[in-house]
């Protein structure tokens, strides 16, 4: 999780406000903080950040009255290292070849062996998240160009980073050589901007110019736009499915596949994997509505936005305790009655993972008069934890990992319950499958090779 952006005016524009309007797009990625570094004239770095949500973590006001023609900026959700100011970014530091700031997206997965080497030579960490990594792999290289010392460090890493980083007063952009995390790069006028989803490029009315390649590396100064490679060869590719299936929002492009589109064709395949006769079909707002539009249209029954929700009430599951997990449920979603009453529903979400909301919806809808209720879900079975920057709870808690289809029919009282096949998944994303992660569904993470830390 998390979401990153960034922004160039070669003119020496002010590109604050527009920073604060891209993670402003960006929030669904992440809500725990939210921060702003960027460029001052002397090459010297400043920042805001704060705790919660883009308009409390950070002054609007302030931003616009400040200029700055380089800016980064990131939304948090902890995957790695706790929820605590010092954890927010962007991370800035000073160090011997001058100022840097480091937005990141995933996670590192040689972060705990890389840091422990670094402590041994005397880095004194401040943060407990991996990406301060970064800054003391760049630290410990001071005999280098700041650009020199940030790829070799960068060609050091393993598992996921799309990062946005400011180095004096230029901006790099740097995508893994597996590409878990998406990162696209964007234009308007003069002005280079990239972002963790294209739908940040619309608010501020940039194009879409391409997505940052796996393992590129693009420096953005008032000159150009360069692009390099890390020098690492990964064994193959991992883009994460579940972007697809649930986190990013449907409006945007990623390398080159509409979400929207991918969404309404997993509903459809859906369908035609997994027919039941039914009266109406509905999605559990927001994250099953477009599966289950293209679940109606592959089985030919009406698709009714028959489950209210509270618009006021953010993600449930974002939310930390179970318990506030569950109360969430009930605050947030309400099936409508005169609709759903003696009618045969099939509901749609795009994945079940602790089963809580699932279960509470199945019963919402019974309790509101449907005769029958049958589950579809738009993702295969989640059942191994993510280690690439997705916040999949443990294996214990991931109730497709304890249980088979029957006793997991039985838990969330459905008539029915069924998944789509990982094969129709990705057929829906269109992406040669042997680019795209799945781990999360079948165990089959990165090559132990891939692990490996180089230092
Ligand atoms: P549950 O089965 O109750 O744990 O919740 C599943 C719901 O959480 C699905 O409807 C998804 O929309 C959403 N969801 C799935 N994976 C994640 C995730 N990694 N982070 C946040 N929400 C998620
Ligand atoms: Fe995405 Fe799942 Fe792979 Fe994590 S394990 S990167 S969530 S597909």
């Amino acid at each position: 999780m998390c979401g990153i952006f960034g922004a160039y005016s070669p003119k020496g524009s002010s590109v604050l406000e527009e920073v604060y309007l891209g993670l402003y797009a960006l929030q669904h990625r992440g809500q725990e903080s939210a921060g702003i570094a960027w460029s001052n004239s002397g090459g010297t770095i400043g920042a805001m950040k704060g705790m919660g949500l883009v308009h409390k973590a950070l002054d609007q006001n302030a931003l616009a009255e400040m200029s700055s023609f380089a800016a980064i900026g990131h939304v948090r959700y902890s995957t790695a290292g706790g929820s605590f100011s010092a954890n927010a970014q962007p991370l800035t530091a000073t160090y011997a070849r001058g100022d840097v700031a480091i937005a990141h997206n995933g996670n590192l997965t040689n972060a705990n062996g890389t840091r422990q080497l670094l402590q041994s030579r005397g880095a004194i960490f401040q943060s407990t998240g991996d990406t301060e990594v970064i800054l003391h792999l760049m630290a410990h290289q001071s005999h280098k160009p700041p650009l020199d010392a940030l790829l070799s460090s960068l060609r050091r890493l393993r598992g996921a980073f799309s990062l946005a980083v400011l180095l004096g007063n230029r901006l790099v952009a740097a995508r893994d050589p597996w590409g878990f995390r998406p990162l696209v790069l964007g234009k308007r006028e003069d002005s280079w901007y990239v972002a963790s989803e294209s739908c940040a490029l619309d608010i501020i009315g940039a194009k879409l110019v391409r997505d940052v390649r796996p393992g590129e590396v693009l420096i953005i100064d008032h000159k150009e736009v360069q692009s390099l490679t890390i020098p690492h060869a990964a064994s193959r590719q991992h883009l994460c499915s579940f972007e697809y299936v649930y986190f990013a929002r449907p409006d945007s492009v990623i390398d080159g596949v509409s979400v929207y589109n991918a969404r309404k064709e997993m509903g459809r395949r859906l369908a035609k994997e997994n027919p039941v006769p039914a009266d109406l079909v509905t999605g559990m707002p927001d994250s099953g509505t477009i599966a289950a539009i293209g679940y109606a249209e592959g089985a030919v029954i009406p698709y009714e936005k028959a489950v209210v929700r509270n618009r006021y009430v953010g993600r449930t599951f974002i939310q930390p305790t179970q318990r506030v997990r569950e109360i969430g449920v009930r605050i947030k979603l309400n099936p409508i009655g005169e609709i759903m009453r003696d009618k045969d529903v099939v509901i749609v979400d795009d994945s079940l993972v602790r089963g809580t909301t699932s279960k509470r919806m199945v019963r919402m809808i019974r309790d509101a008069g449907a005769t029958k209720v049958h589950l579809r879900i738009a993702s295969p079975p989640v059942r191994f934890p993510c280690y690439y920057g997705i916040d999949t709870p443990t294996t214990e808690e991931l109730v497709a990992a304890r249980m088979d289809l029957p006793a997991l029919e039985k838990l969330v009282e459905a008539d029915s319950l069924s998944y789509i096949s990982k094969e129709d998944l990705l057929a829906s994303i269109g992406i040669d499958p042997c680019r795209m992660c799945t781990a999360c569904f079948t165990g089959e993470y990165m090559e132990e090779k891939d692990h490996e830390p180089e230092l």
